[in-house]
């Protein structure tokens, strides 16, 4: 596959038909602001089925984190990453620091999860969920909504400053502020009670990390989303550089179909194909216009290109008032535009090495990832040897070790635990109460305990010992419990 200086494919571009008609120049050219300007792109707003979608899926996407961290849970934050106290609340697991194995399986599962996707259908991730594509489609709306479409805002930022566009401006930084300083403190909600934080903002009671976390996460909000914008896609976005290592010729990718639209040019709606012997670009340069990285999908494909599909819509609008087919801009392949198969066969190319191969690694991942959360163990006890006292001879004249059990209760539920020791002939536990251990759900506790036995069966030395745990939930019958096993040692004299 041939490479763009940046090493990204580059769809092949078939030689152009003899022109008899040189090509019109672009209209509205000078109003084309190309990716390498400096200028602030202003795209104009596209109308189609793929807007929809993106509108669709930045609902979806925003519903889902300004409203989880309001959702109650058993009297509690249903998802709650509480950091101060080393528990992460998700609706009934409660996971603790320990559990960060399941964290590194969920990322791998989304890592594989996006490498299959992206081998399937090229920067789907991108152009609708990512979170700069989001908060970047946020602010334009914002721009959209108080300076009007594209025209009216290249106007007005030409204008010079008079009281009408400072009007304007104002108010639209007030929305910008606003949005940015709600996703701010939004995201540290994730963090901290968010029904407590929020009133505790306005009495001026907050924590300062808490305060801290959401004045930076809406700074960065506005930074990346209002300020930056396509520069974080093109400039700072690591995924942009590497995806094409997950790319091949049967990966979708939004493209221009140039066989079919060159040579491009100006012509009458009326004027027929023949007459003008022009290809179906009638180079109106919408499809340029609505970029919000301000590309030319025409020159094939870019690692800028973030795979948001407004250049389809916006060029399917255009194909139906000329009375052209649709798809001139379209997802497909690189084989389609070198006729290996046909556009209808593109479903017929998804079981092929590499994406099985995604695909096979992504479901042992899922797999083993629900198991382990599925039988991962309640309760964590960890037996600490005391190594503060020393062996001793207690008042029953048996050679006595202490040990610390630093128990913690990854349940919503109090459990009860019953506690047995073994190694060695005669070997006794203490220290314990009677009816066995109660933890509430998400305490950890501490519980000094003693084993003992007769001076005579622990000779000078280190002697291997195991600790034995049953756990239940208080309540359920003692056959429903759990077992737990750690190995210690006990110091003989
Ligand atoms: S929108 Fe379509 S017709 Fe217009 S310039 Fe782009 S490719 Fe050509
Ligand atoms: S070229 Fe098309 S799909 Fe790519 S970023 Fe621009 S408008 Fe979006």
């Amino acid at each position: 596959m041939p490479s763009t200086p940046q090493g990204q494919p580059e769809t092949p571009q078939p030689a152009p038909k003899p022109n008899p008609k040189p090509a019109a120049k672009p209209a509205v050219k000078e109003q084309v602001i190309q990716f390498h300007s400096s200028k602030r792109i202003h795209p104009k707003r596209a109308i189609g089925k793929f807007a929809n979608l993106r509108v669709l899926m930045i609902v979806a996407t925003q519903l889902f984190f300004y409203g989880m961290p309001w959702i109650m849970w058993h009297g509690r934050q249903a998802v709650l990453f509480n950091i101060e106290e080393r528990h992460f609340y998700l609706f009934s697991m409660v996971l603790e620091p320990a559990d960060m194995l399941y964290l590194a399986g969920l990322m791998i599962v989304s890592a594989f999860g996006l490498f299959w996707w992206t081998t399937i259908a090229g920067r789907l991730w991108c152009g609708y969920s990512c979170p700069q594509t989001v908060y970047t489609e946020i602010m334009l709306w914002i721009d959209h909504l108080v300076e009007g479409d594209r025209n009216k805002r290249l106007k007005l930022d030409k204008e010079p400053w008079h009281f009408h566009k400072i009007r304007i401006k104002a108010l639209k930084y007030l929305i910008i502020f606003i949005v940015a300083a709600w996703t701010g403190i939004t995201f540290a909600g994730w963090f901290v009670p968010i029904r407590q934080f929020v009133p505790a903002i306005f009495a001026g009671t907050a924590g300062s990390v808490a305060l801290g976390t959401a004045a930076f996460y809406g700074f960065v909000t506005w930074l990346f989303g209002h300020i930056l914008r396509e520069k974080v896609c093109l400039h700072m976005c690591p995924y942009a550089r590497f995806q094409s290592a997950m790319f091949d010729h049967d990966t979708l990718v939004i493209s221009y179909d140039a066989e079919r639209g060159e040579p491009r040019g100006a012509r009458k709606k009326t004027a027929s194909k023949e007459d003008t012997q022009l290809g179906d670009c009638i180079n109106c340069t919408m499809c340029v216009q609505v970029c919000p990285t301000g590309i030319d999908i025409r020159d094939g494909l870019q690692y800028q290109c973030i795979g948001c599909a407004a250049c389809i819509d916006a060029c399917d609008e255009i194909m139906d008032k000329m009375g052209y087919p649709r798809g001139l801009i379209r997802y497909t392949t690189e084989a389609v535009l070198k006729h290996e198969y046909t556009d209808a066969d593109v479903k017929k190319r998804l079981l092929r090495p590499k994406v099985v191969g995604y695909g096979v690694v992504l479901l042992v991942a899922v797999i083993g990832l629900c198991v382990g959360l599925a039988t991962r163990a309640t309760v964590q006890i960890d037996v600490i040897k005391d190594r503060g006292v020393m062996v001793r001879e207690n008042k029953e004249g048996l050679l006595e070790n202490s040990y610390n059990l630093s128990i913690s209760n990854a349940s919503e539920q109090t459990q009860i635990i019953q506690a047995s020791v073994s190694g060695l002939d005669d070997i006794r536990l203490t220290g314990l109460p009677e009816n066995g251990i109660s933890i509430k759900g998400g305490d950890i506790i501490t519980i000094p305990v003693q084993v003992a036995t007769q001076p005579e069966y622990a000779e000078k030395g280190s002697h291997p010992i195991q600790f034995t745990f049953k756990y239940r939930v208080a309540g359920q019958p003692e056959n429903e419990a759990r077992v737990l096993q750690e190995k210690s040692i006990f110091i003989g004299e």
